[in-house]
Parts: structure tokens; sequence; C-alpha cells
């Protein structure tokens, strides 16, 4: 059980907000700030495998120019000039490629940046590389990545989760101060939890989804984080907003999420109303996951709120319809994937016909999990089967959209624990697609909903000695609550 989590006490230690506040002042300079964690990667992601390019150059550019601009009398771009990050190989970037750790986008060079990219780039904010991810974002352990999987660096022989663990991998062990995932079922939240980190699914159309490539269009939604809520909250005011070239964005103010964890760090929660989900707190969880989650809840009763068991009976469907509805829009989204328009192209040497080059790229190109995904997508598809299927799973998700909002007539905010176990053993359930979606089920219904929910770190589990996470989670367009909420929980911890 090897560990490599972030040193004691030195630039890769601090929080963004603390070097924020070193490089606005002069103390340090970004080009040190950014150099320290690189030479952080170059020691030791060897081991965990958390990022699949590294742009060590363009970086220290990005970083330079942030000091000359301070230098200059300028005020800072943003909250977190300066502070760099870690990005999920899912949005697209001019300076390096996009992969989506598949083989079939190997060494793919997008023509433009993904909005989030762009505005990370305004913001001043450094770009220390791309992040390993599950295959196209389908999966829970980061196994899925056609790299290699990541390590968690709490117990190397541990998976770190998925689909982002790469990101979060690299914020335990002090690689990045700051990450960006994606949560389409989980990817931001889950591997928070199983690393002892923040991660943040904002509402559904509240980022900017143009220059993302999409998984399950109705459910996808990039999202900020990092060690702590008051990092998370800086980065969501830097990538939250309206964009015309995504469709599906919110034209909508976006909640002062920075203001709300600032309030909640004062730790008061007195006059605030949590439901615990009677679906997710019961036998069958790990006792330490239980545990640690039973004495935050008791921690939130210690800062005021009022507790109250919440009962969601449609949650327990969850699952069933979200590994219906995913697949049936990942067979679609991924068929763009044809050889002819990016990355891989197999088979095209003039004895082929096209159809042929596009069956062979696919098949040579996905890994088992995109191909099972794209096989029961396009099964449940199918004339005579749509009905049964993907009309009923969309009934479901309506159902459990009434659950969520029949709860929040009577509480302000849900929680859960985020996983039912702790990291899980590399290999342990890679075999097993049912057990790996089993893993899933407390994150999921809110991506069906179309709500945010947060997970913040719980404590250790005294069974495994690994971390917990509690999710919090609050209606639609009220993120800043979830900020407010884990603020005041971490504190208190
Ligand atoms: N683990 C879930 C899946 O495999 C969630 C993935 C995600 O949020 N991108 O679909």
């Amino acid at each position: 059980m090897n560990q490599y989590l972030v040193p004691e006490e030195g630039l890769t230690s601090k929080s963004a907000a603390e070097l924020a506040q070193l490089i606005h002042s002069g103390e340090v300079s970004s080009r040190d700030v950014t150099q320290a964690h690189l030479d952080r990667i170059a020691e030791i992601d060897g081991t965990l495998n958390s990022f699949l390019h590294v742009g060590a150059d363009e970086a220290l550019a990005a970083a330079d120019a942030v000091d000359a601009s301070l230098k200059a009398g300028d005020a800072p771009a943003s909250n977190l000039a300066g502070v760099p990050l870690a990005l999920k190989d899912v949005f697209v970037t001019t300076d390096a490629p996009t992969t989506c750790a598949s083989k079939i986008l190997e060494g793919y060079m997008a023509p433009y940046d993904a909005t989030v990219t762009k505005k990370i780039r305004e913001a001043g904010i450094p770009i220390l590389g791309k992040t390993n991810m599950d295959e196209f974002a389908m999966g829970s352990s980061t196994e899925n990545s056609a790299y290699g999987p990541t390590r968690n660096p709490w117990d190397t022989e541990r998976t770190p989760g998925g689909s982002g663990g790469g990101t979060s991998a690299a914020l335990a062990a002090g690689l990045a101060p700051l990450g960006i995932g994606t949560d389409t079922g989980g990817s931001i939240r889950q591997p928070a939890a199983l690393t002892n980190t923040v991660g943040v699914k904002p509402t559904y159309g509240t980022v900017s989804r143009y220059g993302l490539v999409a998984c399950a269009s109705s459910l996808d939604q990039g999202g900020p984080s990092a060690r702590t809520v008051l990092d998370t909250a800086l980065l969501h005011e830097v990538i939250a907003g309206h964009d015309k070239y995504d469709a599906t964005s919110v034209d909508r103010a976006v909640p002062d999420v920075v203001a709300a964890a600032r309030e909640g760090a004062k730790g008061d929660l007195r006059g605030l109303k949590v439901g615990v989900v009677k679906q997710f707190d019961r036998e069958g969880y790990q006792p330490g996951v239980l545990e640690s989650f039973h004495a935050g809840v008791e921690k939130l009763t210690e800062l005021g709120a009022e507790i109250v068991e919440v009962d969601c009976p449609h949650f327990d469907d969850a699952l069933a319809a979200y590994y219906l509805i995913l697949p049936c829009e990942v067979s679609s989204n991924l068929a763009r994937f044809d050889g002819m328009r990016y990355g891989l192209r197999v088979g095209d040497d003039g004895t082929h016909s096209a159809e042929q080059v596009m069956a062979m790229t696919r098949a040579a190109g996905f890994g088992a999990e995109v191909k099972r995904r794209i096989i029961l997508g396009t099964y449940a598809l199918s004339v005579g089967y749509y009905d049964a299927y993907y009309l009923q799973a969309q009934r479901v998700r309506t159902l459990i959209a009434q659950d969520f909002a029949n709860a929040y007539e009577k509480v302000d905010v849900l929680v859960s624990p985020t996983t039912p176990t702790t990291a899980f053993k590399l290999g342990e359930k890679a075999e097993d697609p049912l057990a790996m979606y089993n893993f899933d089920l407390c994150t999921l219904p809110l991506n069906l909903a179309g709500l945010c929910g947060m997970s913040v770190p719980a404590g250790l589990a005294s069974d495994t000695g690994l971390p917990v996470g509690m999710q919090i989670m609050a209606p639609a367009f009220q993120d800043d609550r979830l900020y407010k909420v884990g603020a005041a929980f971490e504190a208190a911890r």
C-alpha cells in the first residue's frame, strides 16, 4: 500500500486560494508555482498515471504572461490568475491532443478551444496538462482508459474512481491544486469521494458543453474540483455562465458560489433543513462508510441544521434507467467516430470499402466498455424495443425528478454517502460490468433530474482507513447551497 499524498508543506500542498494570494501579492511567481507542480508530476506521475499529456512549455508560458501582467501593475485577470490546473482530456484544446483516453482519438488535435478551456485561459490559469479518464467518460475506475489505469494516491493498488480519476488523483497527490472534470453520472463526485477531495456537478446547462466531447448529451455537465470547498467555488465562478455556442446552456445569472462558501465557513447552519435520503442509508453499504456518513450528519446537527429522513422511492430505479438512457445517447453520439472525420483510420489501403474502413476503425479504436454501450444502446433504440426500454426509462426519469421535487418541498438540501464503499482494488470489478455500474447508485439520480451536487470529504472509514465522501444535493440553480453547506461541514471537521 504505497501512498503518494500531497506533501506536508510547500507550494504543492497549499490551497488554490492561498497560492493566488501569494502570487497576486508578488510573494511568489506563477512560474514558480507552476514549475513546482510540473516537478511533482515528473517525480511521481510515472506511478500514478494521472496525466495523459503534460504541457510544460505551454503552462510556463501562461504563467509568465500572468507574472508579466501583474508586474506591469494590472489587476489579476481572475481570483485564480496564476494558479495552475489539470484538465480532463475530454475538453478540446488547440495546444494539446484531446483523446478522451481512447485509441480512436490518439494524437487528435482539435481546431478550437472548448468554452471551458477558453474561460480558463482568459482567467490566467495555466493548464498543466490533460488528465486520464475512462474512455469517453464511461466507467467508474479509470481502468477503461486505453492508456493504462490511474492509481489512487491513498493506496496505489486501488483505483481513484472514475471516470475522472486522473483529475482527482492529481489533486490528492499535489500534482495540481485545481481540476476540471465532467459528471454524467458521478464522474466528478465519485472520484472526489475516493481521493478525499471536493468535486461539484453543477446544475445541468450552467457550464458550457461547447467543445466537450459528448458522452450522453442529456446528462453531461462539466464542473470544478479541488482540495477545498472555497477553491472549488473559485473555479466554479470561472467556468460557469451562459454560452451562445451551447444550445442547452441556460441564460441565467450564476449564483454567488464564492460568497456562499465564505458564508458557510462561518459554521452556522441554523434554519437549514437537511434531508437524509432513506434509499442511500441502508445495510449493504460498507459499515465504515455509513459510520463516517452518520458522524457527518451529526456534525450538521451540531452546526444547527435540522435533520429529516426523506423517502425517494424511485431512486432505487435510477441505476436501471441511467444504464439504458446513457447507452442510447452514446450509440448516437459516438457514431461520429467513423475513421473519416477524426483520429484513427484503419484499413485505408485501397482494398477496402468505406464501410469496411469504418467497421475496422471502430473495431480497433474503441475499447470493450465503449463497444458494450454502443451495442446496448443501438439495441434499446431499435424498432419494437424503443417503447419497452428507452421510453420506459424516460418515464422513470420523470418519477425521479418528482421524488426530488417532493423532497425539496420539505428540505433545503439532501445528503447521502457519495459511494457505497471506499476505493476498491484495481481489477476487482473490471471483469464485472454490473458490479461496476452498481458502484454509481448514489450519484446517478441527480444527473437524471438535471440538478446539482457536491462530494465533500467526510473522514477516513474506520474499517479500511480510506476516504469517505459525503454527497450534498440541491435543487436546480441553487448550486450556492452546496457550497454553503459543504464549507460549513469542512470547517467543522
Ligand atoms: N460511472 C458512470 C458511467 O460509467 C458515470 C460516468 C460519468 O459521469 N461520465 O457512466
